[in-house]
């Protein structure tokens, strides 16, 4: 097993998952087996407790691991499918060892982080590595050097590496260039985080520099120097408008080269399939148009990034290029007339995930006025059960209907099933990951998918509450996609005779988009939006 560990300097949200992902992507075109591994240092178990306006998105994985955003670039460039093990928190890694400890399996002795919590992530590291059958493991350890909360974890992978052959281990560290207004190119950032790296016994290899443009190279000659790398090894990593061509500038500085030098790679043909892809999506500039996504966070991108990028893969395979308008529900909220000025030119609007009531009713008016006005809906979870709210207040004539999650209700058409009801917990406890779903033939959905039988991933507490189905369904809606006994709702949609394209899921169809393969729901909704004649 070869490993390359990569750690990152100066300052968070550089795009080190981006920078390992890619590094993941230019070995798997060159035919290499990948196992991707992230370590988070905070001391939750996992990201499904976390505020994603302070941290993005929570990615869901098919077992139902609620993780790292991270993640989710690392399935989508390497085109894998991650389990649990394949994030490691503090919290995991803490846990464990103090469960051991009570078994009394340290055997009285003293427990410490030197060796025993570092025993435990070298164990978990070597153990998924091990598992996968893969050819190289690659580790992301987040935060940045010198935190607190890494230190564990940067000095065990110090261990690995003399524990390893030297061949086998290889540190790339991500750094930020800056530039003054003088528009000089600065090293002394990435001096400083190299420094803070070897007192901890820590060389790199690699240095990727981040930085608004490529780097000069009397700047590579300066920072190969003070950090005791080759320039080769100084890789420059400007800012670009489309982090799918990420891969393909790293590979231009020569890191594959460099990498496989250093780790006695041989050097396969490349396998062009990722380069057809970005050469495809910058074609699709000309066809350009606007969807709407009402969402909590709007601010905060981040927080909806697997929707994001989920709308860029169906727009490349449709040869087109989509803008997203992010509107403020609480804005919609407060708007007492025309809803439609916040949806000027756009031609689709998409309702994703969320929790809470902030923002709700915005995200139900929005809802109302597409399937009013006819436009392409795409609900998402949160927007799959909204979409249920307003029908049932709407077109089944069930005034204040609501979700029990929301507020009480006399009419709670989305509510807690029986067995929410005893769950005290909060982490970990939603009904997540992979679940088979069952399509009605002649839908929407079915159209979508091309098949009865699909499996999506979820991330909810709240469903449709089974007492209320037969009555929206009554009044034209149809509740086109359930789970295998019939009961769980998973797709709403309307017959294509009252609306050109309204669809909502209460899986989230976002986590398994790939760059190479859309996802089924997106591609139709785009579909949808490109036929649209007039803008709202
Ligand atoms: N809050 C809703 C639930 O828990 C929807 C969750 C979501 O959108 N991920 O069921």
């Amino acid at each position: 097993m070869k490993y390359i560990v990569v750690t990152g300097g100066v300052m968070s949200g550089l795009g080190k998952g981006i920078t390992m992902a890619s590094i993941g992507r230019i070995l798997k075109n060159r035919g290499y087996k990948i196992v991707p591994i992230k370590i988070d240092p905070y001391i939750n178990i996992d990201a499904g407790t976390m505020n994603p306006y302070q941290h993005g998105e929570v990615y869901v994985l098919g077992d139902g691991a609620e993780v790292d955003l991270d993640l989710g670039h690392y399935e989508r460039f390497m085109d894998v499918e991650l389990g649990r093990e394949h994030n490691i928190t503090t919290g995991i890694v803490y846990s464990a060892v103090i469960e051991r400890e009570r078994k009394g399996e340290y055997l009285g002795q003293t427990v410490q982080i030197i060796p025993h919590v570092t025993n435990e992530i070298k164990g978990r590291i070597r153990s998924v590595a091990a598992k996968s059958g893969a050819d190289i493991c690659l580790v992301e350890i987040g935060g940045t050097v010198g935190d607190i909360e890494s230190m564990p974890f940067l000095e065990s992978v110090r261990q690995m590496q003399g524990e390893e052959n030297g061949n086998d281990f290889l540190f790339v560290h991500v750094t930020l260039v800056p530039f003054t207004t003088l528009k000089e190119q600065k090293t002394k950032p990435t001096q400083h985080s190299v420094k803070a790296l070897r007192e901890l016994g820590l060389q790199p290899d690699i240095i990727v520099c981040r930085g608004k443009e490529t780097l000069k190279e009397d700047v590579k000659t300066k920072i190969a120097m003070f950090c005791n790398v080759k320039k080769e090894a100084v890789v420059s990593a400007p800012d670009t408008e489309d982090i799918y061509e990420v891969p393909l500038l790293l590979e231009k500085e020569g890191i594959f080269s460099y990498i496989s030098e250093k780790m006695q790679l041989e050097q396969p043909k490349e396998d062009n399939e990722w380069l057809r892809m970005v050469e495809r999506r910058k074609s699709c500039s000309d066809k350009e148009f606007f969807i709407a996504i009402v969402g909590k966070y709007a601010e905060l991108e981040d927080s909806y990034l697997s929707i994001k990028e989920a709308i860029k893969h169906a727009a490349t395979e449709l040869g087109c290029r989509v803008e997203t308008k992010w509107i403020e529900a609480e804005d919609l909220e407060a708007c007492e007339k025309d809803v439609g000025s916040f949806f000027q030119d756009v031609r689709g609007i998409l309702v994703p995930g969320g929790f809470g009531v902030r923002g709700a009713e915005g995200k139900i008016k929005a809802i109302e006025y597409v399937r009013e006005n006819k436009i392409p809906f795409l609900g998402l979870c949160f927007g799959f059960q909204l979409a249920v709210i307003e029908a049932a207040r709407n077109v089944a004539k069930l005034k204040d209907a609501n979700s029990s999650e929301l507020c009480e209700t006399p009419h709670p058409v989305i509510d807690l099933l029986e067995e929410q009801k005893e769950v005290v917990e909060k982490g970990g406890t939603m009904r997540l990951g992979d679940y088979e779903v069952f399509i009605r033939g002649d839908t929407l959905a079915k159209k979508a998918y091309g098949k009865k039988k699909i499996v999506e991933r979820h991330r909810h507490r709240y469903e449709v509450n089974p007492a209320y189905i037969e009555r929206i369904e009554r009044e034209g809606a149809v509740f086109s996609g359930t789970d295998r006994s019939g009961t769980r709702m998973e797709i709403l949609e309307l017959s294509q005779e009252k609306h050109p394209f309204f669809l909502a899921t209460q899986f989230h169809p976002e986590f398994k988009s790939r760059p190479n393969k859309p996802s089924p729901p997106f591609k139709a909704f785009l579909e949808a939006c490109l036929q649209v004649q007039k803008f709202c």
